[in-house]
Order: C-alpha cells, then sequence, then structure tokens
C-alpha cells in the first residue's frame, strides 16, 4: 500500500463563478502559505455561462468565511439584498405568493407556528402567513435591515441573501485568490492525460503545448464537464422529464426605481421569467421547453415583459436537467456546471458550489483517494443535488396553469421523495426537513400553501392550545411584525450607506 502523502498540487480546470469561488477558498484554506500549490486554468476564448444574479442565504457564510466584509462586497458586484422570491402566476395565472427567507412567527409551546395559522386562519384577525414573515413585509414595502442579533424582536427572523453580477463576482474572487497565491494560467485545455495505471488524470496540456501536472483535479469546466464526464466517462442521469426547461435567453435592462429587495419569478406559457434588481441594472431571462415554443417566442415574451429598456446583448443558453451520478470519481472532483445543473428558479446553483467545496475540504484527500471519503462526498452531493431538485420540482406539479407545458409537466409521476412530503403537508400541514436540507420548513410551507396546496387539517397537538389566549396573542404579533416593518430603512438607503463603508480593490 502507498505511504500516506499529502496533496501539494492542486489543479482547478474553469474560472467561472464555480472556479473562481474554489480557488478563493483554496487559497483562505488550503495555500497554507505556500505549503500546496493550486492553479487555476480559464480559457478567455471559450468564456463562461455568464449569468447567475441570484443567491440564497448561506452566501452571507461563504463570504464571512473569506473574511470579506459585506460593504466590499456589496461595491465590487453592485449586488443588493434580497428578501425572497416572488412568484407570479404559478398556482394559475393572475395569482402571486412570496417566498421569503428566515423564520414564521413564533413556536408556541414546540408547536411550528404554520400549525398555529393553520388552526385559527380563517379568524378575521388572522390574516394570510406572510404576514408573519419580517421579510415578506420588509419586501411588500422595499426596505431592508439586517436579523437583530440579539434575537429579542421579530427582525430576528429575518433571513437575506443577493443579487450579484456574477462576473463582477468572480473577478472580485480572481483577486482575492490571487493574492493567496492561485496561480492563474490562460488558455485552453485540448488534451487530457491519464495514468495508465489507476486511470486518474494526470495531466492536462495547453493548446500551446504547456503539459499541467497536478495530484487532484477539480472539475470547474462548465456544461462541458471536461474531466469528470468527457474524460472519466461518468454519467449524467437525466432529470429532463420533471424539469423539461432547456433553454433561456437573457438581457439586462436599465435600472428600475425602486431597487426591489427580492427577486421576481413571472411564469409564462411554457417556462418562467427572472426579474433581478441590481445597483446599476436589472437582470432578466426568459427559462422555456423548446418542445413547447420556439426561440423567437421566447424572446418576445422575455422583451414583451421587461419593465425597462433593454441595455445589452441577448445571452442564449442551452441546458439539461440532472447531475453527473458521482461528482468524485479517481482524483477528480466536479464543481458546479460540470457536477449538475438545476434550473434558477430557487437561485441555488452558487449554493451547490459552496457546499461542493465546503464538503471537499470537509473530506480532502491524501496521496491515496481513499474510497470511504470519496463515497461520502458522493453521497452528500446527490442528497443535496436531489433535494434541491424535489423543491423545484414542487412549484412544477402544484399548479393548475391550463397552457399544455404546465399541463405536460404536472402529469408526470413525480420522485416518491417528493410525493411524500406533498402528502404529509397536504393531510396536516407536516413537513419533515432531512438532516443538512437545505430548505427550511417556512420555505415548503411557503411554496407549498403559495402553490395552492392547502391542508384538510392541521396538527393534532395544536389543539391543546387555548383559543382565548391565543387568538388575541398571535393577532398582536401580527401587529407588531407590520409596526416593526414599517420602521425598516429604504432598500435603496440601506445600500448607499453600506457602500459608504466600502473599501475598493
Ligand atoms: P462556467 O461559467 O461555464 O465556467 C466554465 C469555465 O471553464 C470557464 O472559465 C471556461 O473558460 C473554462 N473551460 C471550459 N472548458 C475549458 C477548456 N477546454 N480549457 C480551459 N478552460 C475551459 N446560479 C445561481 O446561483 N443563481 C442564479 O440566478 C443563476 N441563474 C442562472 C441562469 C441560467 C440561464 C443558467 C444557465 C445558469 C444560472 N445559474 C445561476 C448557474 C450559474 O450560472 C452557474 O452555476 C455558475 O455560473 C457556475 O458556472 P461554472 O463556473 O460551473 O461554469
Amino acid at each position: 500500500m502507498n505511504a500516506r502523502q499529502p496533496i501539494r498540487d492542486v489543479v482547478i480546470v474553469g474560472g467561472g463563478t464555480a472556479g473562481w469561488m474554489t480557488a478563493a477558498a483554496a487559497a483562505r484554506f488550503l495555500a497554507g502559505g505556500g505549503k500546496r500549490r493550486i492553479r487555476l486554468i480559464e480559457s478567455e476564448e471559450i468564456g463562461t455561462v455568464g449569468v447567475g444574479e441570484g443567491t440564497i442565504p448561506p452566501m452571507i457564510e461563504f463570504n464571512q468565511l473569506l473574511g470579506i466584509p459585506e460593504a466590499d462586497f456589496l461595491a465590487a458586484t453592485k449586488a443588493t439584498y434580497k428578501l425572497g422570491i416572488d412568484f407570479v402566476g404559478w398556482g394559475a395565472e393572475g395569482e402571486r405568493y412570496f417566498h421569503p427567507f428566515g423564520k414564521l412567527g413564533l413556536n408556541l409551546d414546540g408547536i411550528d407556528f404554520h400549525q398555529v395559522w393553520l388552526k385559527y386562519r380563517d379568524h378575521p384577525a388572522i390574516g394570510p402567513i406572510s404576514d408573519y414573515s419580517i421579510a415578506a413585509l420588509a419586501a411588500r414595502d422595499h426596505r431592508f435591515a439586517h436579523p437583530d442579533k440579539s434575537g429579542r424582536s421579530p427582525l430576528a427572523n429575518l433571513g437575506y441573501a443577493y443579487h450579484l453580477d456574477a462576473g463582477l463576482y468572480a473577478a472580485m474572487l480572481r483577486r482575492y485568490a490571487e493574492r493567496g497565491g492561485v496561480e492563474r494560467i490562460e488558455g485552453r485545455i485540448t488534451t487530457v492525460d491519464r495514468d495508465p495505471e489507476t486511470g486518474n488524470v494526470a495531466a492536462v496540456v495547453l493548446e500551446s503545448g504547456l503539459r499541467i501536472e497536478g495530484e487532484l483535479f477539480i472539475d470547474c469546466s462548465g456544461f462541458r464537464s471536461l474531466l469528470l464526464g468527457q474524460t472519466l466517462g461518468v454519467e449524467f442521469e437525466d432529470w429532463s422529464h420533471w424539469l423539461p426547461c432547456d433553454r433561456a435567453i437573457a438581457v439586462p435592462s436599465a435600472r428600475s426605481e425602486p431597487i426591489t429587495p427580492f427577486t421576481r419569478a413571472i411564469a409564462h406559457k411554457a417556462g418562467w421569467q427572472w426579474r433581478i434588481p441590481l445597483q446599476h441594472r436589472t437582470g432578466n431571462g426568459h427559462v422555456y421547453a423548446s418542445a413547447h415554443i420556439d426561440d423567437g417566442e421566447a424572446e418576445e415574451i422575455l422583451v414583451a415583459n421587461l419593465d425597462t429598456q433593454p441595455i445589452g446583448a441577448f445571452n442564449r443558453l442551452r441546458f439539461k436537467a440532472g447531475r453527473r451520478v458521482k461528482s468524485w470519481e479517481g482524483n477528480v472532483v466536479a464543481i458546479g456546471l460540470s457536477s449538475g445543473f438545476l434550473e434558477p428558479l430557487e437561485s441555488t446553483s452558487i449554493y451547490l458550489i459552496q457546499y461542493g467545496i465546503q464538503r471537499l475540504f470537509g473530506l480532502f484527500p491524501d496521496s491515496r483517494f481513499s474510497a470511504s471519503e470519496r463515497t461520502e462526498y458522493n453521497r452528500f452531493m446527490a442528497d443535496a443535488y436531489e433535494l434541491v431538485r424535489d423543491f423545484i420540482i414542487l412549484h412544477y406539479q402544484a399548479t393548475r396553469r391550463p397552457e399544455p407545458f404546465w399541463q405536460e409537466v404536472r402529469s408526470v409521476e413525480m420522485p416518491a421523495s417528493l410525493r411524500r412530503k406533498i402528502d404529509l403537508f397536504a393531510d396536516k400541514g407536516r413537513i419533515f426537513r432531512y438532516s443538512d436540507e437545505l430548505f427550511e420548513l417556512p420555505s415548503w410551507v411557503a411554496v407549498m400553501l403559495g402553490q395552492g396546496i392547502v391542508p384538510a387539517g392541521h396538527d393534532p397537538l395544536a389543539d391543546s392550545l387555548p383559543d382565548d389566549q391565543v387568538i388575541p396573542a398571535i393577532a398582536e404579533l401580527r401587529r407588531g411584525y407590520a409596526r416593526i416593518a414599517q420602521g425598516l430603512p429604504r432598500h435603496a438607503d440601506f445600500i448607499s450607506q453600506a457602500l459608504a463603508a466600502a473599501k475598493t480593490g
């Protein structure tokens, strides 16, 4: 058996969001002041996907781990705050709901707040469940503040993330990584050499003839999946029967006022449109199924639904929902689009990159590349992708839209894991979060209710609550939430103040 040696030579293939997030984290946690050599290869000629503007709350932690102050991040990436997603027309045309970040209300006697709400929801003093989400209330009024860390006010329940310019984010992380010792190599990889004995990747060869050897290769090459898919032949598991959207057209439009602290996702006849406000412009895109509309019609729908003038080129993208059956094979770990793709309906791709990096560093191999570390990593990634997949499919299954696309997509048998979740919710509003699952209970509740799944009953434990005390208490809670939300700063003012503290560079 080979002696156990530390990995000293890490090669990252690709310089999109995945490549530079990995490189920045490697500079921070792996480089060890020169003990490990970390190189990143990217090709300007090939370029990057060039979209990806919505994020979810875990991103805050990623920046904090790197020690990047929020103000600097906002300035560098032209970011705005995001309190959730405004879903328009998803249950049926004309309906809308908000998926807020953060927690809902107050649990009573250990009973989840939404169960209490389900029990009393018909009482006139109770109102919609979104009245108990500080993020939803702030979003409605275009306000923002950081959560209250003392935990004593409803503001403690606020969750948030960002909208950002992904190209600028990658550029910021590149500066960070290069300062931390990561070497960037420009060039197109034309050949991948494998070790004849182990089958592992031994080196990549650039068009220029430069040969780059390494011990661990992190494949961030995007949809091509150059190392994991093309070279090692790890198969792609196709999920397009559940998620048939396979194209997108994206275009920026002029900044519009007010800068909304939320993403909007508008359902159309064969897909949906995103609207993401940044400091300097609005990002827009139409994700659609090419089996139901052609590219021309998709562009017309997008343009007809912009709220400001387009100000840049149209970016057309093709993709397929699914994932590689393994993310780690031999000495190659795929992170980002090379590992899998789920449409950006809940802005989960950057999170899956972050999760892949965190798990890889937590299971970082030595020269023996133990099977147990690899297996564990693959299990973590399979679970992460499948749980996100189910959450996205929920939006397509629970819909009453009449168009052929929507009829078709909801007629497909859903994954058993999602069926179980929907059945439990439809019966007594119960949601169980599996270990490590990204989306927390309030997210499932918001989307289930928003998509029109109304539970037949509630948790019997809520029946033990004294009505005469609980109803006034919830009504007071509701008034308190409204008061706090109305007192928050305007989103645009909050950003301006934060930017004043930024260091550029
Ligand atoms: P890419 O950006 O494709 O980068 C691949 C890199 O590999 C490039 O640097 C390229 O030059 C390099 N490369 C490839 N082949 C070679 C070669 N032979 N030699 C040298 N270099 C090579 N995510 C979110 O989190 N939020 C969103 O709102 C969101 N919206 C999206 C909307 C759409 C329509 C799409 C398609 C994706 C969206 N995503 C979103 C996903 C997000 O864009 C990606 O997850 C993210 O950009 C990471 O991409 P990547 O780095 O894996 O790949």
